[in-house]
């Protein structure tokens, strides 16, 4: 059941529909700068590195922001469900 703020249909989403965000493992130093800008996206691990959380919604401006501010470039935006730990193809 989605919240009062969050897009309730693929129109209402525009062409973040379906996107999720996903953290390369590999790539993140641990910063916290992405769970400080978009905390209903990310959540940390026991090593202190970000990850998708699993009931993370759809990207929104926030998950956009979190991408363009990650000092590694370990953010991507993903068709589909957070996959924790496996890199996307497509990163
Ligand atoms: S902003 Fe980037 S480096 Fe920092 S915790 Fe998030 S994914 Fe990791």
């Amino acid at each position: 059941m989605p919240r009062d703020d969050e897009p309730r249909t693929a129109r209402e989403e525009g062409p973040r529909a379906g996107r999720r965000v996903h953290v390369d493992p590999a790539l993140c130093i641990g910063s916290g700068i992405c769970l400080a800008t978009a905390p209903r996206h990310f959540q940390a691990g026991e090593d202190h590195r970000s990850r998708a959380r699993p009931d993370a919604p759809a990207a929104d401006e926030s998950a956009e922001d979190a991408t363009a501010l990650c000092p590694v470039e370990a953010i991507g935006l993903i068709a589909g469900p957070p996959v924790p730990g496996i890199p996307p193809p497509d990163l």
